[in-house]
């Protein structure tokens, strides 16, 4: 296989990308009946190919979903960020749940108030309390009272957790 004269014209087109549409019918003529021409054609083209088809495949990630995928990212932080006050919440609304239980058992069963009532006599509590807290109208107040104190530190709970997270 001797060289062609042609071949650096022919090579020149191509590797300007030019080929075949600025060279000459001529040229065309000598590259498709050149046996050295034409398997230099096919071969720089075969390359080519194979090197647009690899770098298809080695597409980066779409900008779009990219930014899709940061924005769920956020917004999840957001949602738990929210949810950490909703939780205090319902701690709080938990415990107030329970006192309302309480004081609704222990206003509608008679045997409940008599067991409250009961209880300072059995184990002498009243000899704790001061005078005015010795009746079962003082006993009622302060029941009251500790079911308000209870109330109030729940309260106190769920703010300062919900504060601490934040
Ligand atoms: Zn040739």
């Amino acid at each position: 296989m001797t060289a062609c004269s042609r071949e650096p014209e022919i090579r020149s087109l191509l590797d300007r990308g030019h080929w075949p549409a600025a060279a000459s019918p001529e040229l065309t003529a000598h590259a498709a009946a050149c046996t050295r021409c034409s398997q230099l054609l096919l071969l720089t083209q075969a390359f080519r190919a194979d090197r647009t088809r690899a770098a298809a495949s080695v597409r980066l990630e779409a900008p779009g979903v990219l930014w899709w995928r940061a924005q769920l990212r956020r917004r999840n932080a957001d949602l738990q960020r929210l949810q950490r006050p909703l939780l205090g919440a319902q701690i709080f609304s938990v415990l107030l749940s329970l006192v309302a239980a309480a004081i609704f058992l222990a206003s509608q069963s008679k045997a409940t108030l008599a067991w409250i009532a009961a209880v300072p006599h059995v184990l002498h509590f009243e000899s704790l309390l001061p005078e005015p807290l010795q009746s079962p109208l003082g006993l009622a107040a302060l029941i009251a009272g500790i079911l308000a104190l209870i109330a109030a530190v729940a309260k106190a709970l769920a703010y300062a957790t919900s504060e601490t997270r934040d």
